[in-house]
């Protein structure tokens, strides 16, 4: 393990609901004091323990990624990927917000089910990391006219912290689907951002309003561009990740007039990748997008 980046055995220390469909888990110990809190959409790795898999046997050393998979099935703790929504070092405390989806795979299992006390493993960097920290994904080119956060709610922390972090003079819209009408209030206001938020109406009418309204907000923001060919990705056999960055982990241009960041549901994003670069002519080093999830996929 590097000394950059551990695991942190983390104690529920309050739940509260923020909102119908957000879950916020503060994870409270003197260790989390060290947590390190690089910004933006933070990505870390959560240890879930099952009914027959303890946190215990988790392996933590240098070779746990392979020892993690050779444990049996039902002795292996589930990993998920989450976003750090908040750090408090002073009082060791980090919060992760959590939505608790219908279909229970295991995360949302213990979501549902878990109380104060109740522990999980973060695998995440500590206070000591320094330089690019490739599990931050929003790399926009320094002078960026507008930047595009799209995304479903699991995608609601990750730029609900980078509207925190951006500075008051960023522009931008944010296009999000959300299950329910109050999540809405879930999202920090930003001035220099118009918002289009949506809740669905249950599962059938899922990713309608993100891919209306990114279609409505591009054909503004790129009025007239030259679509380019991308290649496609099987969004069933294929990881849909690509963060455009320099060999240093910078952002691939200087400049744009638009940076685009889309999360969510893999087969969306890839809709609204396609359609930004292949119909719009969005320049794809400014467009970042990341499966989060697949529909009716367990992150295994
Ligand atoms: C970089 C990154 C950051 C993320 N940040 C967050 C975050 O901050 N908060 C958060 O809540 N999620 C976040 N996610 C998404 C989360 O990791 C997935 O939803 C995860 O698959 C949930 O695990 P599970 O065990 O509940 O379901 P899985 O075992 O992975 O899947 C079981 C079933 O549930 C379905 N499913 C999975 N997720 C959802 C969903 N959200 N809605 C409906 N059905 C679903 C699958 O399609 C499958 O059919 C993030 C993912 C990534 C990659």
């Amino acid at each position: 393990m590097t000394d950059t980046l551990r695991f942190f055995r983390a104690p529920v220390r309050a739940i509260s609901d923020v909102t119908p469909s957000f879950r916020r888990f503060t994870f409270g110990s003197a260790d989390l004091a060290d947590y390190g809190d690089p910004g933006f959409d933070q990505r870390v790795k959560i240890l879930f323990p099952t009914p027959t898999a303890s946190l215990d046997d988790m392996p933590t050393g240098d070779d746990w990624y392979d020892r993690w998979r050779e444990l049996p099935d039902e002795r292996r703790p589930v990993m998920r990927t989450y976003t750090t929504r908040a750090v408090r070092n002073d009082a060791g405390e980090v919060d992760i917000d959590m939505v608790a989806h219908d279909v229970v795979g295991p995360a949302s299992a213990w979501i549902s089910e878990a109380s104060v006390g109740d522990e999980v493993l973060i695998l995440a960097p500590t206070r000591s990391h320094t330089g690019v920290s490739y599990g931050i994904d929003f790399v926009p080119p320094a002078r960026s006219e507008n930047i595009l956060l799209a995304g479903d709610e699991t995608a609601a922390p990750a730029i609900a912290v980078i509207l925190e972090q951006l500075p008051p003079e960023a522009r931008g819209v944010v296009v999000v689907e959300l299950p329910h009408p109050a999540d809405a209030e879930y999202l920090p206001r930003h001035d220099g951002f118009e918002y289009h938020v949506s809740a669905r109406e249950g599962d059938a009418t899922r990713h309608t309003h993100l891919l209306t309204a990114v279609a409505e907000c591009a054909e503004r923001l790129v009025p007239g561009g030259r679509g380019a060919d991308v290649e496609e990705i099987d969004v069933d056999t294929d990881i849909l990740w690509e963060v455009p960055r320099t060999a240093k982990g910078g952002a691939a241009l200087k400049s744009a007039p638009l940076y685009s960041w889309l999360a969510g549901e893999a087969g969306a994003i890839k809709t609204l990748r396609r359609h930004l670069v292949t119909e719009r002519g969005v320049d794809r080093r400014a467009v970042a997008f990341m499966g989060y999830w697949r529909l009716g996929r367990s992150e295994n």
